[in-house]
């Protein structure tokens, strides 16, 4: 973008010169609507939602055997709510203010088959597609018990369609995984952000890793070509995807039963607040789209980016979505979170959610660093630094005192309430990996 163009959009927009500073700031959106006014805008609904859902119950069998893992489970791929009260109290003396309510986190780092927010819609999508191809040649039936999956015959039906995918790691390794695993020959087009010891890992499972010096929007742009050139060539794309989308807002119902387990309410006088880090948008939409099903206008959803990659905070408040990146004003999109090194936004995550997302906020890697070290200290929980940009999302709440009083959310109704940070990763990366980032923490 040109400097004068620049210009204009900070007069019209001065929000974005502090993007452009790299401060953190916090963005509630005057403009949130209820369930009943924004859905219309999402173009899915419960029923998509539904059929994604049955899906993976479908699945379910398979997955056990191919990945035993899961059997405590009984092959589905979900994670545990904890409560963490050391860290809450850590929180408020670290920002200065009282968290009325409760937090929570929401562990899906520690999700089976590749330990971040991928296991859901990355994994979700390959076996739709597996699930069609399949179907199509006549081989299974919806009714068949899908354990039948995991044999020789199948793979070597897999084994002539191949899939491909770009990634800044984690998207790439649950494809990459899964893909393998069923038999298909897999490509993952790696941006340089992406931890060498998850494409050794892909490596390790037979999928081919494509590295690139660029950044993720390149990888993507080249697993796109990739793909073009051959017809049996499946592109799974991470920016448009609405299957992708559908495998994460299966989350929601599945919280909902969680809540129920542990006696969490959520209702009017019980809000829920969850605070999801945001790369380009497809693993915190879905989820946000799948609680909003789940809760409606009684579940609050706020993103969390870091200062260096604001991809979704600048596409939704300027509306701009997809039509500007981070890099147009001058933002290098460098990041050690690096599951959020995205410098543009879905185009459809954006239009499709912005009537239903509360807010979203920046952080700086210093303090994803930092939050790391106390998450560990206080908890014992390790988390890779993307997953970590939820942790200030209840101090900022508690500070938007405009935000708060719009949205007729009292003292009385804050003090009932739920914080659930969404921790997105880090439940695989290496110890000897693990010890570096909590050498990076100050505190
Ligand atoms: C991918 C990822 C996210 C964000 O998901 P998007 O779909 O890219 O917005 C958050 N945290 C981690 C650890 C991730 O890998």
């Amino acid at each position: 973008m040109k400097n004068t163009d620049i210009q204009t959009l900070i007069a019209e927009y001065p929000l974005v010169k502090q993007l452009i500073d790299l401060e953190e700031v916090s963005w509630f959106n005057p403009s949130v609507t209820t369930l009943e006014a924004g859905l219309p805008y999402v173009g899915l609904n419960a029923s998509d939602v539904k059929q994604a859902e049955q899906r993976l119950n479908r699945f379910a069998p398979y997955l056990c055997k191919a990945f035993p893992e899961t059997q405590v489970t009984n092959g589905i791929i979900e994670s545990q709510v904890v409560a963490i009260p050391a860290m809450q109290k850590t929180l408020e003396q670290r920002y200065g203010i009282d968290i009325t309510g409760k937090i929570l986190l929401k562990k899906d780092s520690h999700l089976p088959i590749s330990g971040s927010i991928k296991a859901r819609g990355g994994i979700y999508e390959v076996l739709t597609h597996a699930e069609k191809l399949a179907i199509q040649a006549g081989l299974l039936t919806e009714s068949d018990d899908y354990s039948k999956l995991f044999s020789e015959e199948f793979k070597a039906f897999f084994g002539q369609y191949s899939i491909a995918v770009g990634s800044t790691g984690n998207l790439g390794m649950s494809i990459g995984i899964m893909s393998a695993k069923l038999g298909f020959s897999v490509s993952v087009h790696m941006s340089a952000d992406a931890r060498e010891w998850k494409k050794q890992k892909l490596r390790s499972h037979g999928v081919k890793v494509v590295e690139y010096e660029q950044d993720y929007g390149v990888a993507v742009e080249q697993g796109r070509k990739e793909a073009e050139s051959d017809p049996n060539c499946f592109f799974i794309d991470d920016e448009n995807s609405q299957t992708l989308f559908l495998g994460y807002a299966v989350a929601g119902q599945r919280l909902k039963a969680q809540f129920s387990e542990m006696k969490v309410v959520v209702d009017e006088n019980h809000p829920l607040f969850v605070y999801l880090p945001c790369g380009v948008g497809g693993g915190p939409g879905g989820v946000a789209f799948g609680l909003k099903l789940a809760f409606g206008d009684h579940v609050h959803c706020i993103f969390a980016e870091p200062t260096h990659s604001p991809c979704m905070l600048l596409g939704v408040h300027t509306s701009l979505h997809d039509h500007i990146s981070v890099q147009d004003i001058g933002i290098d999109n460098v990041t050690a979170a690096d599951g959020l090194a995205v410098g543009r936004a879905s185009g459809f995550v954006g239009r499709a959610m912005e009537r239903l997302l509360d807010g979203y906020y920046t952080i700086s890697d210093r303090e994803m660093y930092d939050l790391l070290g106390l998450l560990n200290r206080e908890e014992g929980i390790q988390l890779e630094p993307s997953a970590l940009a939820g942790m200030p999302g209840p101090s900022r709440v508690m500070a938007d005192a405009e935000y708060l009083k719009r949205m007729d959310l009292t003292p009385e109704k804050m003090s009932n309430s739920t914080h659930l940070v969404w921790a997105t990763g880090g439940g695989m990366v290496p110890q000897a990996e693990m010890e570096k980032y909590l050498a990076t923490a100050k505190i």
